[in-house]
């Protein structure tokens, strides 16, 4: 994690690096009309542009997401549950069946888990995501949970202030972890299974 609170984009499982600034296109008035994103739901600019190898998530949501980690970059004031937001991010665009989203999608429910659940801080949950992905573990595909999420990176991203950013990123990680409750028991048996304690 830097200076700002990310992780770095080799830490973990490289499912942060981001390309939000790259070329997009655009219809001819320079509006992007909105799609439910694939991953989350959310209703996103329908554009094109860069996405993530494994990361399931539209176009358009994924510049979304560049745009809070921007925000963030610049101003540390709007640093604060970064964690939280890529750890919800990542379980809301769990992809497709392949080993680096199933680790992916597995790793970052064990730090929602030991976050909401256990209580642990933002360091605590970046050592139990390093531990958890640090290759000696093999976690098995779960089936993502159907429809879209009430609280998504959209509403992180229009927090007024950054206490409603905290608060946005909160909700956002609880909707996560509550859509994905089948799976809670053998999410919390892998956090055991690492050697996570509460
Ligand atoms: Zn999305």
């Amino acid at each position: 994690m830097n200076a700002k609170g990310f992780i770095c984009p080799r830490t973990v499982t490289a499912c942060v690096w981001w390309r939000y600034n790259m070329p997009r296109t655009s219809d001819m008035t320079g509006n992007h009309p909105t799609i439910p994103c694939y991953g989350c739901g959310a209703l996103v600019p329908n554009e094109d542009g860069p996405d993530h190898s494994y990361i399931g998530a539209s176009p358009g949501c994924w510049a979304v997401y560049g745009e809070v980690l921007a925000r963030a970059s610049a101003d540390p004031a709007w640093g604060d549950d970064q964690l939280l937001i890529l750890n919800s991010y990542c379980a809301q665009h769990p992809g497709t069946p392949g080993p680096q989203a199933t680790q992916s999608v597995c790793v970052h429910l064990i730090g929602l888990h030991v976050a909401l659940e256990w209580g642990y801080d933002s360091s605590r949950v970046l050592a139990a995501l390093r531990r958890a992905a640090d290759g000696s573990h093999r976690f098995r595909w779960l089936s993502p949970p159907a429809g879209r999420y009430g609280a998504t990176i959209l509403d992180v991203r229009d927090a007024s202030d950054p206490a409603a950013h905290r608060a946005a990123a909160r909700a956002m990680a609880e909707t996560t972890w509550a859509a994905w409750v089948a799976h809670r028991a053998q999410v919390a048996a892998w956090a055991a299974a690492v050697g996570l304690r509460t």
